[in-house]
């Protein structure tokens, strides 16, 4: 591989789906792999394949079915975790295991209860068995920061030895600060001949925030791949983010003479993508994708920007996929229109699913006035969700009003089978769901309920996610409608359709 080129390997489904309250189904962790790899990302971490039944299924989907892209599971360095991994993985196009064990003395003693010896042994006994399985096998030492430099040295040697061709060095507990992280990498390969052989890797933690800071001074000092995630999710204070570690590449190659093989344009719409399924906000000054990443507020920077864009900008906000797009869509627009701007946007519908399309298209095109890249999107991601639903909401009716107490009654479709449901009680969202619980014949608790814009614009596409709690555990449901009474009503059921698919439902 080309010297120059840095590794992007994206951890959002695995590092990222373990922060607290994420809980992705398969086939919406699909539906982020699809999204990471028209980014260009160059490995997904898909998951953590003996962890759960649910987990091995969402890595088995992706690795199936994603293609031009490097597919990982992660593995304990445990022969059963091993093979499971392998077996989620195998019919990826390029399948890739990656085996991790603790390095350092705290984690031996207090975690592992092994020594030194036995963990090197073991390393090397799970990379080998790893490689008999599988061509690309990325080995981690776990707590490298913090373990004694000689010893990590030895471990990682072992694993080159075995045939692993990529070697991570992880700050695990987000304990390390640039200047010396850099120095422990460099460190690293006067210590390990095989290293320079092999794609060595990072993967950065964020407790101090310096993830980013640390990844970079690590691929000043030879590293050639970085583990990240996107919006900088992921355990604790979560991971490198992906895209500020792009677009620092990018923004100053002149400089650091690194670049990635990202299409920066979809970063946007890939952070609004996973921010809508984890339900992890962005906050709005995070750096490249937060609302405020490229809005002037100071008269004298606005001055500045509009006379010479460049006075204060260090970014093109279009390089990032935020510009205006020129793609609108109205109700007038016929089959065509909507096939290209599809394409635009990464999909190659077929004759049959363009006419679905088309009709759900018009539909909201009747009462919205246009139609943007951003809200077609959306739509897109919504249709895509309705395919896989088990529950369907087929019709409601509610009346609310300052007077009475609201009634609503609901059609749930499941199977071709319609189930009535009937409430008379609170407000009016709340006699909706009860009137969906008594359809479905379930008692779910509202856990959180959001409600954000699309775009702007009284008319805009209205978003809800509900969190649902079903025999103790809780479901997250997205949902879009141009009306916030049926995404709401939708999203509830969508979250009941996550509970039946682990059985909380019948
Ligand atoms: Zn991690």
């Amino acid at each position: 591989m080309d010297p120059h080129r840095v590794i992007i390997f994206d951890t959002t489904l695995r590092d990222g789906e373990q922060s607290p309250g994420i809980s992705l189904n398969s086939f919406e962790k699909l539906e982020i792999a699809e999204q990471l790899a028209r980014l260009g990302v160059d490995v997904i971490e898909a998951g953590f394949p003996i962890s759960s039944p649910g987990d091995f299924e969402g890595v088995e989907k992706i690795a199936r079915s994603v293609s031009g892209v490097t597919v990982c599971a992660l593995a304990r360095a445990i022969e059963n975790d091993v093979r499971t991994a392998w077996d989620a993985i195998k019919e990826a196009e390029r399948p890739r295991i990656h085996t991790f064990i603790s390095t350092s003395d705290i984690h031996l003693k207090h975690q592992l209860r092994k020594s030194r010896e036995e963990v090197l042994e073991t390393a090397r006994r799970m990379v080998a068995l790893a490689v008999s399985l599988c061509d690309d096998v990325e080995f981690s030492a776990m707590d490298a920061t913090r373990s004694d430099p000689d010893y990590l040295a030895a471990v990682l040697q072992a694993a080159i030895d075995e045939g692993a061709c990529t070697i991570n060095i992880p700050d695990t507990v987000g304990y390390a600060i640039p200047s010396e992280f850099g120095d422990f990498v460099r460190e690293q390969f006067k210590k390990v001949p095989g290293l320079k052989d092999v794609a060595v890797s990072v993967h950065c933690h964020n407790d101090l925030g310096l993830a980013v800071a640390n990844s970079l001074a690590a691929v000043e000092n030879g590293a050639s791949q970085v583990e990240c995630a996107i919006n900088g999710l992921g355990e604790r204070a979560g991971n490198a983010s992906l895209e500020e570690i792009v677009m620092i590449l990018e923004t100053r190659k002149r400089t650091l003479g690194r670049a990635t093989g990202v299409k920066t344009v979809e970063i946007a719409r890939t952070s609004r993508l996973v921010s809508q399924l984890t339900g992890y906000d962005v906050q709005p000054n995070k750096a490249i994708v937060g609302k405020n990443a490229f809005a002037h507020e100071s008269g004298i920077h606005q001055d500045g920007v509009l006379k010479e864009r460049t006075t204060y900008e260090i970014m093109n906000a279009a390089s990032v996929g935020r510009g205006q797009s020129d793609l609108v869509l109205g109700k007038h627009s016929g089959r065509h229109a909507l096939k290209a701007a599809m394409e635009e946007l990464g999909y190659n519908l077929s004759e049959e699913d363009l006419n679905q399309a088309f009709v759900h298209f018009k539909k909201v095109a009747d009462k919205k006035k246009q139609i943007t890249a951003v809200d077609l999107e959306h739509l897109v991601s919504e249709e895509i969700r309705e395919l896989t639903d088990i529950y369907e909401l087929k019709s409601y009716e509610v009346s609310s009003s300052s007077e009475f107490v609201p009634t609503c009654q609901v059609i749930i479709e499941k199977e071709g089978e319609k189930l009535l449901g009937k409430s008379f009680s609170g407000g009016s969202m709340e006699s909706i769901f009860k009137a969906i619980d008594d359809a479905v014949g379930t008692k779910g608790k509202l856990k959180d309920y959001q409600v954000r814009s699309v775009t702007e614009g009284k008319d805009s596409l209205g978003e809800v996610r509900v969190v649902v709690e079903v025999q103790g555990k809780a479901y997250a449901g997205t949902a879009l409608s141009i009306d916030v009474v049926e995404a709401s009503a939708k999203a509830y059921v969508r979250a009941l359709n996550n509970a039946y698919r682990a059985g909380a439902v019948t």
